[in-house]
């Protein structure tokens, strides 16, 4: 097999990992009509689902292209889910460290990418495929002086020692969580442990913090600088959002992660442990789970108050930030000249950018819905839920449809109407209404939780 053959089978084998930003987008671009991933027989050019090419934020927030590639996809485990594993027929191959680092030199001097993302099936044994993803990466930084990106994957098993030297020669290391429970892992990746996998990453956040400690001294080797992400596969196993979630949460607080990555589980092999394999991949559901994500990194939200028990799964119609003020009428509606960054935050309509204009704005000034607007609020979604100076929007008709049609998509208002949703999404209007702004003085307004709960998984 030449390199060109290895590199697309091997770039191949590893498109389903998405710890990358661009990984797992579907094929259809805004103007064009590529499918399936194929760009042949289209009349577009360029394709998101082609592997090779993914794409990840620098600390410095610049959007980089990285090669992304397997080492082998040779593998000694048997992960149900996974193409690569030991049972599935396939054509396997093998990049010398040195073919590697060759092929990703080139590639970067001919501006192809900018950087790397190397993951690899387990190759004789964890520490074997470790020492050879070491090779590779010494290869890159030591002969071809690359300092480029490079985000590699953690072997699951590997010897810490190695994974310290890993972890210098890297910006970014993940080690994939895979399944959301020990149960499923166990099921479907029967050669993993849950240790095997939060072990390494706990000493990689160790190594992480040390790193950052010994910063102040000149020449001190950096370890994995731009932090450490994972990746679990969504909708092979049956655990729920609301566990899913929890289980984000506590990584992020427990292991310090930049980042959660979601995968939709796409149906690669026949096994009735899986889901057929005429399954869709379930998106709306991974889609939920990335904005329920942003809402606990930057919207200051808890995984318990975005869902719970009585309701464990994503409102199919509706965002989970509105689906929350739907259900908590008695929070609103919120002052926006006297309320906290926290509670403007909860506003459907209010981002983290108007809320900080609003915070700055209305030292100097109070607002209104004129001056909203200018700074960004989504006046058409937030008009229900604030007032100001304790004053509706004037002409504002405050009914049940009105606020959802307002809060919903016109496809996601008339599938909701379709299907006949029970009572969860019905909404108090009277109460959103709120002549009685002065409940909020009464002391009836609803508390914003504390945020020091850990979730132990
Ligand atoms: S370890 Fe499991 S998930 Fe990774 S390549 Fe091998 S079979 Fe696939």
């Amino acid at each position: 097999m030449d390199i060109f053959d290895k590199l697309e089978l091997l770039a191949n084998s590893a498109k389903y990992d998405v710890a990358c930003t661009s990984s797992g987008a579907d094929g259809n671009s805004a103007g064009g009509n590529s499918a399936g991933g194929s760009a042949a027989g289209t009349s577009g050019v360029g394709s998101k689902c082609l592997g090779g090419i993914c794409h990840s934020f620098a600390a410095d927030g610049r959007c980089i292209s990285l090669l992304k590639v397997l080492q082998t996809n040779i593998c000694i485990y048997d992960c149900k889910y996974c193409v690569n594993r030991r049972s599935n027929d396939i054509k396997r191959s093998f990049f010398t460290p040195r073919e590697l680092a060759d092929l990703t030199i080139q590639f970067y001097k001919r501006n192809y990418i900018e950087g790397l993302f190397l993951s690899s099936g387990v190759i004789k044994s964890p520490d074997y495929t470790c020492e050879i993803m070491i090779k590779t990466l010494e290869l890159l930084r030591h002969e071809h002086k690359f300092n480029g990106y490079i985000h590699a994957k953690a072997i699951p098993g590997a010897d810490s020692a190695l994974l310290q030297k890993l972890g210098q020669l890297t910006d970014r290391m993940s080690v994939n969580i895979e399944m959301p429970s020990q149960t499923s892992l166990a099921l479907l990746a029967p050669d993993k442990s849950k240790n095997s996998i939060l072990g390494p990453m706990g000493f990689i956040k160790n190594g992480i913090s040390e790193s950052k400690e010994l910063a102040i001294y000149k020449g001190a080797p950096k370890f994995v600088p731009a932090g450490q992400s994972t990746q679990m596969i969504i909708g092979a196993s049956p655990e729920t959002d609301s566990h899913i979630l929890k289980l984000t949460e506590s990584l992020y607080k427990k292991y310090k992660l930049k980042r959660v990555f979601f995968s939709a589980y796409i149906p690669v092999s026949n096994d009735t442990l899986l889901p057929s394999t005429d399954t869709q991949p379930p998106l709306l559901r991974e889609h939920r789970l990335y904005q329920a994500d942003w809402l606990m990194r930057f919207y200051k939200f808890r995984a318990d108050e975005i869902l719970d028990d009585s309701s464990p799964n994503f409102n199919p119609f509706m965002d989970p930030k509105c689906n929350w003020a739907v259900k908590h009428p008695s929070f609103f509606p919120v002052e926006v000249n006297k309320a906290s960054y926290e509670e403007l935050l909860r506003v459907p309509g209010i981002g983290v950018l108007s809320a900080q204009r609003i915070i700055a704005a209305r030292r100097s000034h109070s607002l209104d819905f004129y001056n909203l607007k200018k700074l960004g609020v989504v006046l058409k979604r937030a008009q229900y839920f604030i007032t100001c100076g304790g004053r509706k929007n004037e002409g504002l008709i405050i009914k049940q449809d009105n606020i959802l049609r307002s809060l919903m998509s016109k496809k996601e208002f008339d599938m909701y109407k379709d299907a006949n949703w029970p009572k969860q999404l019905m909404l108090d209007a009277k109460m959103l209404g709120c002549e009685d702004a002065e409940q909020r003085q009464n002391g009836k307004v609803l508390k914003l939780p504390s945020t020091d709960g850990v979730v132990s998984i």
